[in-house]
This record gives structure tokens, sequence and C-alpha cells, in this order.
């Protein structure tokens, strides 16, 4: 009988839309499931990992199937939950399953080709004219089996070794290959234990003992190690392992402990630990305020009607304490939970309030974890250890295989969006998605729902439950809105404080609290200008003004990342008077401490959390009231819980308010009574004082009265007016090319073919408002899709079509066409 030949289709981690389909070689049949990793060649010289879909007997037909390489998993890494997820959101956002793999997976589980070189064993050294690098190149490999490329620049002092290594390739005096190596190393610990035939045999190890009269260190070993056992174990099990770092530090000493592994007389044994310490300590319990449990009643109702409901409860409402709660209940089901939140500013206090109610079922997960961390909690999810997860929005991709419910906390927070690279996905609405998949529930909470969420409790897709006070009889604290405008009139202005924030700080610091102060601008001044001449000085590869760094003297690019030195004299004029304008965070918190030089000041912004703990050190500082004020930009807004905070400060609103985009008002709203929410504790009343020179503007209204009904209203006519969400979906099409003009008739082009040949809504094209990053032209295309009627998926397919189709004209070969769905 013929044996049927056995073909696996894959996901690569490539920008190609297609599965590609393998040939599996007969000694892998077994050991090839789906949602395992293979290596398998790709191109011409590159290996690839993917991951198994799908098993079938089809060989392709229009290519010749090439074998897998490698398998790497004895079970599957990736779930069929996830192979669903990750196509799904390949079609929805526009990107391809390759892409949506490369962000699912943590780099720890990817596969790193490194390319090896080893002596050709028909090579003759002897005689070689060379040079003496070479030469001492060549012995090396001699005496060692390989060397990877890495250790040959070493060996030879040359930064690009390729060459070299190229050149003796072709004299045939080495072979080149490449290596598949995994990346992920567990982390493990050394442990020590008596040999077996000591172990509860008295009368050997007095023997041993007189064997090591002369070797006194040998002897002190000894007994720190049957000390160790005694103190950690039944006297019976003298076969306790005890790590190795325990003896060290009981004073034994390294090279004592060696010689008695070598004796026989101790043995030494490696185990895989966590990296992640034991919280099994003693665990909390929560007693929820009645307005908590109604709230908890009422969510619970809720899911009999909907999967999702709209958690929307004032900040200091205890709406962690409320998630807690019903985390509990689906714990008791014995089903996992995953709990986003947008920003790792947030993992800190969050994960420090959950681990005291679920211990070590609790696993983190976000991008400042090294990728062996992250591995480790993929696993954790996998083996069921975590049966909890807390992390930021790519946690969404983690292997969940029975997911009960997900919180998405903040859920209005646009840092739930992608940006860069591909794929560019909402986390809050696919992580929706990802529960309609488990059929899981959903908490959306928030004190400033987005308008997307709102609306769909409005029309009855989401439940809806809302909490109208804080905690613990806390109020709500007293905005005073300043009008700056009439205060720089009256002279009332020191620099970019009125005088009524500064008495506020004033007090506040007198009566023993902490201040927070906002800014929506990073850096010490937005732009430089000559005082003589008005020049601005601009980034050379975007169109945008350089922003001032006072830190390192620097002009610094928001796009593109590029640094000059502040120049001395104006490029324009020659005058020696350029001089920073506006006022950035850095600038903000050296004119606070110079207003207020007793005052411990610090800042956080992306500038100084650019390092693994920097956030944690700041918010911890300033728990812990190491210092009084705080200066940041929209961090400094998430929901932080302080309890010494008297006094809030929006420096200028109108910063917010007059961002040109259509959710400048949704953001300036949220953002102020998010940054408002952090003042304010038990006995006091907390402050907010906010600065625009706009005091009618309707916003500033709501946000003075914290009304977020009327706030909400008004949104939606506006909105409804001119057909944005949360009526129509939008697409934002960005064409990109170095020529400008090529960039436009792209964008026409494509404009006018879309309009001919689709029902939908398109804008522009325009330039947006930097039309220049990293020497790139930019023109946008905007397209509205009704939410009723035409198929998006239809739609989506034809805008690719179309963008895939104009990429092949000559004039059009090299513009880039990014698409980006849902945009924020
Ligand atoms: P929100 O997320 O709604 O802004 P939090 O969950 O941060 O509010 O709660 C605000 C404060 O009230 C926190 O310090 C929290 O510990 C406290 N708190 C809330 N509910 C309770 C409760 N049931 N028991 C004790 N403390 C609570
Ligand atoms: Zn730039």
């Amino acid at each position: 009988m013929m044996r049927k030949t056995l073909f696996a289709d894959l996901i690569l981690p490539v920008p190609i839309a297609n599965r590609f389909t393998y040939r599996i070689p007969r000694e892998m049949e077994s050991l090839i499931i789906p949602g395992v990793r293979v290596v398998v060649p790709f191109g011409k010289r590159r290996m690839l990992t993917g991951i198994v879909d799908s098993i079938h007997e089809k060989a392709p037909v229009h290519y010749e199937a090439r074998y897998i390489y490698d398998v790497l998993d004895e079970s599957a890494v990736v779930t069929p939950h996830q192979i669903t997820f990750i196509d799904w959101m390949a079609s929805y956002y526009m990107a391809t399953p390759g892409e949506v793999l490369n962000a699912a997976i943590p780099a720890g589980l990817k596969i790193s080709t490194e390319s090896y070189v080893q002596l050709n064993p028909q090579a003759d050294l002897d005689e070689l004219d060379e040079s003496d690098t070479i030469l001492d190149l060549l012995h090396q490999l001699e005496q060692r089996e390989s060397l990877r490329y890495e250790d040959i620049k070493e060996i030879t002092g040359e930064k690009d070794a390729f060459k070299t290594l190229q050149y003796l390739s072709k004299k045939g005096l080495v072979i080149l290959y490449e290596e598949v190596r995994e990346r992920y190393s567990p982390k493990t610990e050394k442990y020590i234990h008596l040999a077996t035939h000591l172990a509860g045999n008295d009368k050997a190890l007095n023997e041993t003992f007189e064997t090591l009269a002369r070797a006194p260190k040998q002897e002190d070993a000894l007994l720190a190690c049957l000390q160790l056992i005694k103190r950690d174990a039944d006297l019976s099990d003298q076969l306790q392992r005890i790590p190795k770092k325990a003896l060290l530090d009981s004073n034994a000493s390294a090279a004592a402990i060696q010689a008695l592994i070598k004796k026989g007389i101790l043995e030494e044994s490696e185990v895989i630990v966590s990296r992640f310490s034991d919280y099994s300590r003693e665990l909390k319990q929560v007693t929820l305020s009645p307005e908590q449990q109604k709230a908890v009643d009422q969510i619970i109702r809720g899911f009999d009607s909907t999967d999702v409901v709209l958690l929307h409860g004032v900040t200091g409402s205890g709406k962690t304490e409320i998630y807690m709660d019903i985390m509990q209940h689906v714990l008791d089901n014995d089903m996992q939970i995953l709990y986003l939140l947008p920003e790792i500013a947030l993992t800190t206090q969050i994960v420090q309030r959950l681990r005291a109610v679920f211990g070590d079922k609790l696993g983190v997960y976000h991008s400042r974890y090294s990728d062996n961390e992250r591995v480790e909690v993929w696993q954790g999810v996998l083996s069921g250890r975590y049966q909890i997860v807390v992390g930021v929005r790519s946690s969404i991709f983690l292997p969940f295989d029975h997911l009960g419910l997900v919180i998405i906390d903040e859920e209005h927070e646009h840092s739930y969006k992608q940006y860069d690279p591909a794929p560019r996905y909402h986390a809050r609405d696919a992580a929706i998605m990802l529960a309609s998949q488990h059929k899981a529930r959903v908490i959306l909470g928030s004190a400033t729902p987005s308008m997307e969420s709102n609306y769909l409790a409005d029309s009855g897709k989401y439940s809806r439950v809302r909490l109208e006070n804080r905690f613990g009889d806390v109020s709500m604290p007293e905005i005073n809105v300043i009008d700056t405008l009439r205060k720089t009139a009256q002279k009332k202005m020191s620099g970019p404080f009125s005088d009524e924030l500064l008495e506020g700080i004033q007090k506040t610091m007198d009566s023993g609290q902490q201040v927070i102060l906002f800014q929506n601008r990073r850096g010490y001044a937005p732009y430089m200008a000559c005082h003589q001449c008005g020049h601005i000085p601009h980034c050379s590869q975007c169109a945008v003004s350089l922003t001032y760094h006072q830190y390192g003297e620097k002009l610094i690019c928001h796009y593109c990342g590029m640094r000059e030195s502040v120049p001395i004299a104006c490029d324009s004029c020659g005058a020696k008077e350029m001089k920073p304008v506006g006022l950035g965070t850095e600038k903000l918190e050296e004119e606070v401490a110079l207003l207020f030089p007793e005052a411990g000041v610090r800042r956080m912004d992306l500038d100084t959390t650019r390092t693994k703990n920097s956030y944690e050190r700041i918010l911890n500082d300033f728990a812990e009231h190491q210092f009084d004020i705080l200066v940041g930009t929209q961090m400094v807004t998430k929901g932080l819980d302080f309890g010494g905070v008297g006094l809030v400060g929006i420096i200028d609103l109108d910063l917010l308010l007059h961002y040109p985009d259509f959710r400048s008002h949704e953001r300036a709203f949220q953002m102020a009574i998010q940054v408002s929410g952090r003042a304010g504790r038990r006995d006091t009343v907390g402050n907010v004082f906010i600065q625009t020179r706009d005091l009618k503007h309707p916003v500033v209204q709501q946000i003075m009265h914290g009304n977020y009904d009327a706030f909400y209203s008004n949104e939606l006519e506006e909105r409804k007016e001119h057909a944005y969400p949360p009526f129509t979906r939008m697409i934002r099409i960005t064409i990109k090319h170095k020529d400008r003009n090529i960039t436009r008739e792209a964008a026409q082009t494509l404009e006018r073919r879309l309009s001919a040949a689709l029902p939908v809504r398109i804008l522009g094209p325009q330039e947006p408002l930097v039309n220049r990053v990293r020497n790139e032209y930019i023109n946008e295309l905007w397209i509205k899709l009704e939410r009723k009627g035409t198929s998006p998926a239809l739609i989506k397919k034809s805008l690719l079509n179309h963008a895939d189709n104009i990429k092949q004209e000559k004039l059009f070969r090299s513009i880039r066409i990014i698409f980006n769905v849902d945009p924020y």
C-alpha cells in the first residue's frame, strides 16, 4: 500500500497573506501537530520559524513544497483559539497573519538564525600565505568545533567579518552554515544534596568526616551542609536538596564544595526555577461597601442579557474592588481571567492590590519584561499555572484556552491602540472579540467612557452599571477654572502660573499634602526661535519644528528622534539670540523648583521613564511622600491612587482642547477628569485648578461641573453631524513616498478609483499637519463606512486589491500604503 504524503500549512512571520505549505518528512509525522513551532527554509538563505496551522494531504498547486527542517516543541505552544484570533485580527485590521503572529509571540519563543563557521576538514593549513589575523582565526577554528560570526568579529577585530569569511569560504578553507537555536533559556539554580550512600547513615558519615580531618575547609563545608539540611528538613530526609547559594552564604567555600562533589560526598543538581518569586503569602479579604455590592449584583445580572458590561464609576469609586469580587466568582468556576491595563505605569499598583488577594495565581505581562520573563508567563498560561493575567495590550495574544472574564480597565484610553507597526489593533476592541470567541464575559471600566462604548451601552448592546460616589465618603474634588486671558491682562501671571494656582500650591504644601501638575508636552520648550528674525529650527527629515531639551542641550525631533546640538547663532540671520519658546514638562519642573525652593519636585514623562523600573521608582517615591510635587505629561493622568494629593493643576488645557483631531474634545474631557480624579482623600476635599484662555468653551464648562452626560450628548451631536464614529467606522489610508508629487498623484489616483468602485465616503487626499516624516511625504485618505449596510470585510478586501494594483504601476512602484482601521 502506498503511504500518504503529509503536508502542513504554516503561518510564517512574513508580510504575505497566505498560508505556506511544506512537506512533512516521514520521521516527523508523529511530531508535527497543530500549534507547534517548526523551522523551515524560506527563500534562498533564510530559515524561518512558523506555526503549524493544519495538516493535510494536498500538495500545493503552484509550487513544489519544501521539507520542514525541524520541529521545536513537543506540544503546541499556540492554541487553536489563538490561530482563530490571529486570523480575525489580520483580516479586521488589514494586516497579514504573519504580521499578527510576529506581534503575538514573544521574541523568546521566536527563533534566531545564527550563522556559524567551521574549518573545512579538507583544508590544509600548512604553508598558507595569509595575514596573521587570518592565520590566527584559522588556528582558533582548528581548536574548536565551530565559531559564531559574532566571535569571528572579535578575533579579527573587524566590524563586519562577512567579507573575510566569504574570502575564506571561496578558498575552501572554511564552511559556513546556519544553525537554528532557541532563544529562550530557562532560569536554573544549583542545588546540593548529600550523596545517597551517606544520607541517613551515621556510620558512613562519621567515617567520611574522619577522611576529611586534614581538610578543615571541606569539613566545615560538609558540616554547614548538614546543618542546613537539619534546619530545613525532616531528620530522616537527609536527601533534601538545598540551594547551593544558601550553602555559600553560610560561609562554605566554593572550592571546598567542589572538592566534596568530586569525592562523591556531595552531589549537585540543576533545577529550573521561576523568574518570578513566590507570592503565596497571606491573602487579604476585601469587604465591599453596599454601593459596590449593588454594582456587583448589577454586573452579574447584566451578564444575563449582554456579554459586555460597561462599569461607569467616578474616579475613586472602587472599581478595582468590584472587579476583584467578580474575578473570585470566575476563579471558583475554574476559568481564566485577562485583566487589561492601558499602560505599564499602572500595573505596579494594581498588581500589588491583586496579589494581596489572588497570590501567585497571577501572572503579569508587559513589554518592560525581558524575553525570558515573557516566555515564562506564556508557558505559565499554557500550563495553567497562571489563571489570571494582568497586562498591557499585547497580553491579548497569550495562549488562553478557557477565558471566563476579560476586564478592560480605563477602557477609554487611546494607548490601547497600537500605532506602528502592523497590526494596528485596538486592544479593547480586539479583547472583546477574543472574549466572544471564548464565550467569556467582558467588563469595561472607566470614569469617562469612550464615545463608542457609551454609545453601545445606550443602544442596548452593552449593559451599563453606574457608580456615582467615591468609596468611603470621599468627596469629589472641587474644580476651579482659571481664565488666563484675564489673568494676563491683570498681570497676575508669573510664567505659566496664575496667582491662584500658586496660592493653591503653597496652601496645599503648607497643609502637608502633595501636588500633581499636568502639562501635555514633554521636553523643555516646544521649539526654539531666533529673537531677531523669528527663525525656528526644523527637522531636516520631517516637516516639524525641533523640541528643545535642556537636559543634554539638544534639539530633538519628536517624530523621527533626530538630535542636534543647540545652535549658538541663528541659521538664518546669524544673531546669537536663540531662545526657547513655550512650555514643556522639563521647563515646568525647573520653574516649579525655582518658585518652591523648599519643595521636592520630580518629573514623569517619556524622557524620565525609559528604563525598566523608572516608573515604579517615581510612583513609589511619590506614594511614600519622598517628594511633594509631581510634574508630568498624560502619564500622570492615569488611574493612579495616591493618598496624599491635595491639588492637581492643569497648566494649559487649551493644548488638549484645540488639537486638530475629531477626538480632541473627547480626549480633553477625559484627561481633565482623570487627572482631577487623583486629588482628594477621606478627610479633605481635593482641589483642581485648570488654566485656560477659553473659559466659555462648552467642554470647559462640562469639565468644571464634572458632567459626563452633558459632554456625551453634546459630543454625540457633533459626531452625528459630521458622520464621525461611533456613527461610522473609519479607515485611514496613508500614502508615503520621497517625492511630494508622486505621493500626491498616487493618493489622487487611489481616491478616484476607490470612489468609482466602492459605496463609501472618502475624505481627502490631504496632507496631514506634519506632511513629511523621515524624508517621506505623506498624503492621507479617510474612508468612512456606515455602521449598517455595506460589508466592511468586502470593502477592506477591495481596498487592499486597489492598493496592490496601484503599486504595480511603474510610477508608483515604491510608494508605501498603510491602512489603519479605526485610527485614533
Ligand atoms: P477607581 O479605580 O474606581 O478609581 P479604586 O479602585 O482605585 O477606584 O479605589 C479607590 C480607593 O478606595 C483605593 O485606595 C481602594 O483601595 C479603596 N477602596 C475601594 N473599595 C474598597 C473596599 N471595599 N475596601 C477598602 N478599600 C477600598
Ligand atoms: Zn524628524
